[in-house]
């Protein structure tokens, strides 16, 4: 017989495997002969700190408990005559080329920047030259902006499809079976590169493509219907069906996209800093005790959100001992965004601290059209750089004196390796985002004792939360609402935020593709 307990345990008997053993057989109330742990979530609210297990307990002399995942197994497509070109390698593209060839379909996956091996060597000559390749970066590359992320897997968008297919295909591809029953699952940023790898590798070994150093310029469309993509080098590249997983930082896309007349529009996103913390600090002020987070707990985590003078204000992808990176993928932009090794074990936490951003809230951006949020984000990524002396050195200002509209006499150390210089962030912000961060931060600071802190620096520009623009789609099909065969996907397309919801999003499309391929 197979049945499931819960199970409320301190940190030190979650992690020590035979002090949960003996928990597990004494609540069990039967002869165990096997158990899995099914789900664990850490309880914080209170001084003591509770991990919350379910656990699954096979009782018969044979019964075992099953594993948490089935593997997919994937067919051979390399002879069939359903074809798809996937522009994008990020999770969006991958994952819909991975649900291409389950269906039966050859995915042709183009990306322009380069495999996994090739982006490290540039994302390190990145951060000690501080010259960003415009084609190999934080966000372009195998894996996308999914690859050197910090990898959190869990998603608010459940409604569109099931995270759990999008786990269970990264634990096939090499991530640890965790990720399937933590409530805030993560990989880090050490291991998703070599899952990457995998998921390529399936794509080739079934008989699929991915062409790298391949940009997508241009769609090729006959009579509203597109048959495939022209390349950077002019080649073209014809399929069934176009997926474009493009991420929302390829902007040359959306302007390659106006001047064929796709229709687009404009959509808000968020916009503000990286806030890093000493890792100590936060732990104290989680885990409610002077001492932090001790030896069984893990970096503590926090998640604030406010309003503020009508919009939003929030903390964003927060990184529990992780590093800042400077994540722009233009030669002359700073944009820094935020990930974590699997272990979370710098010194440092930190989050993007945004404030929501909506068309219209930028009169001087009035009259744009689609690139209204673009325009105005792509501005203040250049004013960063220009003031930062043609730099992606960034701007930085303690929080108390960002607050208070105070200079910053020093600077802390900090985990950003193309180093800080001190500025005036409540002045270099436009005010409508200062203003809403002031009041956010001082919101922050009366719920969380500590957390408003001159130990805390602001550093900037965090400018890509979300995609600034949208290509409109049937809400059914997914297709373009006029351009036939055209699936936008993912971030970019503005459907998605984050690794799950952009693979989920890659997902649907290839499915869509099927139906309309299936002969009528
Ligand atoms: C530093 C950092 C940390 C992050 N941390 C997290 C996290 O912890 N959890 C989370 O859920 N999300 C995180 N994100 C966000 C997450 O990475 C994105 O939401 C996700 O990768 C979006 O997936 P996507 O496939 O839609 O687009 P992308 O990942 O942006 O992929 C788009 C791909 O398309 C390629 N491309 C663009 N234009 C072309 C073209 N013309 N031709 C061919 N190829 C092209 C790009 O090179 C890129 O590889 C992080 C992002 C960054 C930068």
């Amino acid at each position: 017989m197979i049945k499931d307990i819960s199970l409320r345990v301190s940190p030190e008997i979650a992690a020590t495997p035979e002090l949960l053993a003996q928990k597990v057989y004494g609540v069990a109330g039967c002869k165990v002969n096997d158990w899995k742990i099914v789900k664990r979530s850490v309880d914080a609210r209170k001084r003591d700190i509770i991990i919350n297990l379910a656990v699954r307990v096979a009782s018969g002399e044979d019964d075992i408990v099953p594993s948490g995942y089935v593997p997919v197994s994937f067919p051979d497509v390399s002879a069939s005559e359903r074809k798809v070109v996937v522009v994008g390698a990020g999770p969006a593209g991958l994952f819909a080329a991975l649900e291409c060839i389950r269906l039966g379909i050859k995915p042709i996956v183009l990306e322009r920047g380069k495999d996994v091996d090739a982006r490290r060597l540039d994302i390190a000559a990145l951060n000690r030259e501080r010259k960003i390749d415009p084609e190999s970066n934080y966000c372009f590359g195998e894996g996308g902006a999914g690859t050197f992320s910090d990898g959190k897997l869990y998603t608010r968008s459940k409604k569109r499809g099931n995270p759990t297919e999008v786990l269970s295909l990264l634990v096939q591809h090499g991530a640890d079976e965790n990720i399937l029953i933590d409530s805030h699952p993560h990989i880090g940023s050490d291991r998703l590169p070599g899952i990457m790898k995998n998921i390529r590798q399936t794509i080739i070994n079934c008989g699929g493509e991915v062409r790298f150093l391949t940009r997508a310029d241009r769609l090729l469309i006959e009579s509203g219907k597109v048959t495939g993509v022209e390349t950077s080098d002019g080649s073209k590249i014809y399929g069934d069906a176009v997926i474009l997983a493009t991420g929302h930082s390829a902007r040359d896309v959306y302007r390659n996209l106006a001047r064929d007349g796709v229709k687009m529009e404009a959509k808000g996103l968020a916009v503000g800093v990286r806030l890093e913390h000493p890792q100590r600090l936060i732990d104290r002020i989680q885990y409610h005790n002077p001492a932090g987070r001790g030896r069984w707990l893990p970096a503590a985590e926090y998640n604030f959100v406010t309003q503020a003078d009508g919009r939003g204000v929030y903390s964003f992808c927060m990184c529990p001992g992780g590093v800042v990176v400077a994540a722009g993928s233009g030669p002359e932009e700073l944009v820094v965004n935020g990930m974590s090794a699997s272990a979370r074990s710098s010194i440092w936490a930190n989050s993007g601290m945004v404030v929501e951003l909506r068309p219209g809230d930028f009169p001087e951006y009035d009259g744009r059209g689609e690139f209204e949020m673009l325009d105005l984000v792509e501005d203040l990524e250049k004013k960063f750089y220009k003031e930062s002396n043609d730099s992606i050195t960034a701007p930085a200002q303690r929080m108390k004196d960002f607050v208070e509209g105070k200079d910053s006499k020093n600077l802390p150390p900090s985990s950003y390796l193309p180093g800080l210089y001190e500025a005036r962030m409540d002045k270099m912000l436009p005010p409508f985002i200062a203003r809403r961060l002031q009041n956010g931060f001082r919101q922050f600071g009366r719920k969380a004792d500590g957390f408003l802190t001159n130990e805390a620096i602001l550093i900037g520009l965090e400018s890509r939360t979300s995609s600034p623009v949208r290509i409109p789609r049937d809400k059914e099909t997914l297709c373009h609402i006029e351009i036939k065969g055209l699936y936008p996907a993912g971030e970019g397309a503005g459907y998605a935020g984050g690794i799950v919801s952009a693979a989920i999003d890659g997902m649907r499309c290839a499915r869509s593709i099927s139906q309309s391929l299936i002969p009528t």
